[in-house]
């Protein structure tokens, strides 16, 4: 198996963007003994980073918190607290990338310091695969309460051969997360008042990295075909909206196809991949409507009923999903609790269970909603994933007439150009959380 040098990959990151040595560091974890060495090599930025809240607080804090800062020991607890978030995070073997000491008093997105973590580079590429097609609860451990391994998995195809290449996956991971290190400058945060924020991060992370793909790996691959099928199956299978960035991905693949992207510099890839970010990312009244098609919606309003009862249900559920053991969750709820964890754990999976289980089914449900319903991004998730199904899923796991019928339906069926509004007690609440952020300067 091919790995990615990362070594060569952060000094040509280096080369094709100076401006970065001192604001975006490249952490080899393979490097370190433990992932607490790997933390402790940028020390006095996590420093920094600690000194930025407790000044944010000072100023901005109400009368409680801003007491509360000054007390003895606040600063070393804060730190403590958030270096033991970090070596969770730098535990996983997955690409991560922490932000750190960001700006928060000013208009444009930034950073004073960014930390990436690459994928290891012993990483398959089913591993780093997995994430897109697994609900999230179903990472969390509790894989034993639904067959999905036996069932979903079974029916959902792999990587084709021509992409079976883990170093080419590591590059892109690693160009993604790089990716929102250089797209990120200068990014409205105002904008956050009425869109979806982490999706145009995403889409432009993604179309940068795509970009940088095809300029890698030559115009022929297919891979950005196959990472928008990814995308979208995220969407329904994880209810993942905020990485879908299928119509960025659509727009790099057109421009790779008119020959536009192999001779672009990596500023102008940059510039290129922020303009089409902006053009193709949704608005919140667009995600509220895709999770209230699919069931996204359910597990936010499932956790928000039971931490409304008690802090302590949420607390239950996910400390024995930890310990994979779903009737161990429901009977410490239903035994400690008032709050019936147990229904709301059977709603939780009724849609998986119901919609997921085998192509047909997810084709029958993904369709009825792309044909009925009056928003463009619903009808867009749908329309890819019906589009893509022969790289989705197993080949006869579904029938093929079924499939093009459903695909008609859905293409007979032209939302309008605003999408619905979302109900007003969202807006409001949403509306009061970011009012800062209009008077930024
Ligand atoms: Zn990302």
């Amino acid at each position: 198996m091919k790995r990615l040098d990362i070594a060569a990959a952060t000094e040509e990151f280096y080369r094709e963007f100076p401006d970065h040595k001192d604001k975006t560091v490249i952490v080899d974890r393979s490097a370190f003994s433990s992932s607490h060495a790997a933390i402790r090599s940028f020390e006095d930025k996590i420093d920094e980073h600690i000194r930025g809240v407790m000044q944010h607080v000072a100023d901005n804090g109400n009368f409680i918190q801003k007491k509360l800062v000054q007390r003895d020991g606040v600063e070393d607890a804060l730190k403590a607290f958030f270096e033991m978030q970090l070596e969770a995070i730098f535990s996983s073997s997955l690409a991560h990338a922490v932000p750190l000491n960001v700006k928060l008093g000013q208009k444009e997105f930034e950073s004073g310091f960014r930390v990436v973590c690459p994928a290891s580079p012993d990483t398959a590429v089913d591993t780093l695969l997995e994430k897109f097609r697994t609900p999230a609860f179903i990472q969390m451990g509790i894989a034993d309460a639904f067959e999905w391994e036996a069932t979903v998995m079974t029916h959902l195809k792999g990587v084709p051969e021509e992409l079976d290449d883990a170093e080419m996956w590591q590059r892109f991971v690693l160009d993604h997360e790089l990716g929102h290190a250089v797209t990120l400058r200068g990014t409205d945060r105002s904008l956050a008042v009425d869109h979806d924020f982490t999706n145009l991060l995403e889409c432009m992370a993604d179309a940068y990295a795509l970009i940088r793909h095809y300029q890698r790996y030559g115009e022929d691959s297919g891979f950005g075909d196959y990472l928008a099928g990814l995308r979208t199956t995220a969407a329904i299978y994880q209810g993942d909206i905020g990485h879908y960035s299928t119509e960025a991905i659509e727009t790099v693949i057109a421009l790779n196809k008119e020959g536009k992207l192999a001779e672009l510099t990596p500023q102008q890839s940059r510039d290129l991949a922020v303009e089409i970010g902006h053009k193709s990312f949704h608005d919140l009244n667009a995600k509220h409507a895709f999770e209230d098609t699919f069931w996204s919606r359910k597990i936010t309003d499932m956790f928000g009923a039971a931490t409304d009862k008690s802090w302590d249900v949420k607390g239950a559920l996910t400390e024995a999903w930890k310990k994979r053991s779903l009737s161990d969750a429901v009977d410490r709820v239903r035994n400690e609790w008032t709050f019936d964890g147990e229904d709301a754990l059977r709603e939780l999976l009724l849609p998986v269970e119901k919609h997921l289980k085998n192509p047909d089914d997810a084709i029958a449900w993904v369709g009825e909603k792309g044909a009925e319903t009056q928003s463009k991004l619903v009808h867009s998730v749908a329309t890819h994933f019906l589009e893509r199904a022969a790289s989705i899923f197993v080949d006869g796991s579904y029938d093929a007439d079924t499939l093009k019928a459903t695909q008609a339906k859905v293409a007979a069926n032209v939302p309008g150009e605003k999408e619905p509004d979302r109900p007003i007690v969202g807006r409001m609440f949403h509306k009061l959380r970011t009012r800062g952020l209009k008077n930024l300067k």
